[in-house]
């Protein structure tokens, strides 16, 4: 007899696997499918919310590199600032091992988990959905597209080509430390013998102003920084440029040249109002639904929230026989379309005027603070532009 899951998921990133884990601990009888075997390489900063780590329904302290609580600013190198904030900001972590963790948690609660096998196709009947992989078919109750930017279920359900989208430049460089640059204020940091200014273990660079719409940042993780660059795809070539001039700066970090690194790239999409969300037995989340930020290019919080929604969403359409998800559309749309639409002002009220907003907050440490609330997750986008007078939607 064929064998019917209840929910077939396609992407066993963070958004699939923080699914599956919920409804294995609730019962249910997962599959989740993943074309890249693990543990693999995903092009990413590594820096996850304080707000999206606690959102995770399981102790991720293994997993954490860096606790930052410094924003090191600065446009175009110049013009420096340093944001200190007395609780944690965020994380940093290494995707490869952070996700492999979190599909070890995921078969831990019970799901099956398939890497190295693509979904190429689905087909959606009254009672079941069909799954084809480059090894076979699944049959499912529920199919969840957790496929990430550039998956089965994006390309599927939307004109892939419309999708608003923003590019992401990284490279894990291998260092002894950050450059002097950045060490200066921590006279303590430095290693006397060599001058060298040592690891910075608590700070983010953040360097605006290379582009129009986007930022360049430097992340620590262990003994590697992530260097990378995010903006408009038609930027691209500006932005490449700028991320390689960039990294040849020594005061900036200390490379250890005894290991290699590679320029990666990969796109962050953000949804419009009408691009896919659900259908008749089918949802998409993380990536896959559109869910990336458009102003700090950030995608982890919504994948994680959206993993929740889904999971609630999920168990009671299987609670109900039930399958046309429209209060996942609904709440979907509340608690994160509406905040993707102001990350969307923001960023083009922030990219418009740079200069001014930069000086702003180099100014006005309160607003500094406010920021830090966002990331912190005790405050939203729409408490920040609401406070401003701004604009409201
Ligand atoms: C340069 C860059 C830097 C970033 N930095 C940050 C950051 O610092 N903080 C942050 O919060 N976000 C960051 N993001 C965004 C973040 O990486 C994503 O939002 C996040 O990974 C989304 O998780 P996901 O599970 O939805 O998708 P993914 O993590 O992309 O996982 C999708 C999975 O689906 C699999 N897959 C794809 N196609 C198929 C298929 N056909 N069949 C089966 N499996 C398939 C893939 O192999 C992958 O494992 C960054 C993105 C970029 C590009």
């Amino acid at each position: 007899m064929k064998e019917i899951f209840d929910v077939i998921i396609s992407g066993a990133g963070p958004s699939g696997s923080i699914l599956g884990y919920l409804l294995s601990e609730s019962g249910y009888n997962v599959l989740i499918l993943d074309k890249e075997n693990f543990p693999r390489y995903k092009v990413c900063a590594g820096g996850i919310q304080i707000r999206a780590a606690k959102m995770i329904p399981f102790n991720i302290d293994s997993q954490i590199h860096n606790v930052i609580t410094r924003i090191h600013f600065q446009r175009k190198s110049k013009d420096d600032f340093i944001g200190e904030y007395d609780q944690p900001l965020m994380y940093t972590i290494d995707r490869k091992n952070f996700d492999d963790y979190l599909v070890k948690k995921a078969v831990e609660a019970g799901c099956i988990v398939k890497t190295g096998e693509r979904v190429k196709e689905l087909t959606v009947e009254r009672n079941e959905v069909i799954v084809f992989t480059e090894k076979g078919r699944y049959y499912g109750k529920i199919f969840a597209g957790s496929d990430g930017a550039g998956g089965f279920t994006i390309r599927k359900f939307n004109n892939f080509r419309k999708i608003r989208k923003i590019i992401g430049y990284e490279i894990e460089i291998p260092v002894l430390g950050y450059g002097k640059k950045y060490c200066a204020d921590r006279k303590e940091n430095a290693d006397k013998k060599s001058n060298l200014a040592l690891f910075d273990k608590d700070s983010v660079v953040i360097d605006f102003g290379g582009v129009k719409y986007g930022y360049l940042w430097l992340f620590p993780k262990n003994k590697r920084i992530s260097a990378g660059m995010g903006g408009l795809p038609e930027k691209s070539r500006e932005i490449k440029k700028y991320l390689s001039a960039f990294i040849k700066n020594t005061d900036f970090f200390i490379i250890n040249e005894k290991e290699e690194s590679q320029v990666h790239a990969h796109f962050i999409p953000v949804r419009s109002r009408n691009d896919f969300i659900s259908s008749y037995r089918i949802l998409a989340t993380g990536d896959a639904a559109g869910f990336g930020d458009a102003f700090t290019g950030e995608g982890l919080y919504n994948a994680i929230l959206g993993s929740h929604i889904a999971f609630s969403s999920v168990d009671k359409a299987l609670k109900n026989s039930s399958f046309e998800f429209h209060d996942y559309n609904k709440k979907v749309s509340s608690e994160i379309i509406k905040n993707i639409e102001y990350s969307m002002i923001i960023s083009k009220i922030f990219f418009s005027s740079q200069y001014f907003y930069y000086k702003l907050i180099k100014k006005n440490e309160k607003l500094f603070k406010s920021c830090c609330r966002i990331l912190r997750g005790e405050k939203t986008y729409s408490d920040v532009v609401n406070k401003l007078k701004l604009i409201k939607i």
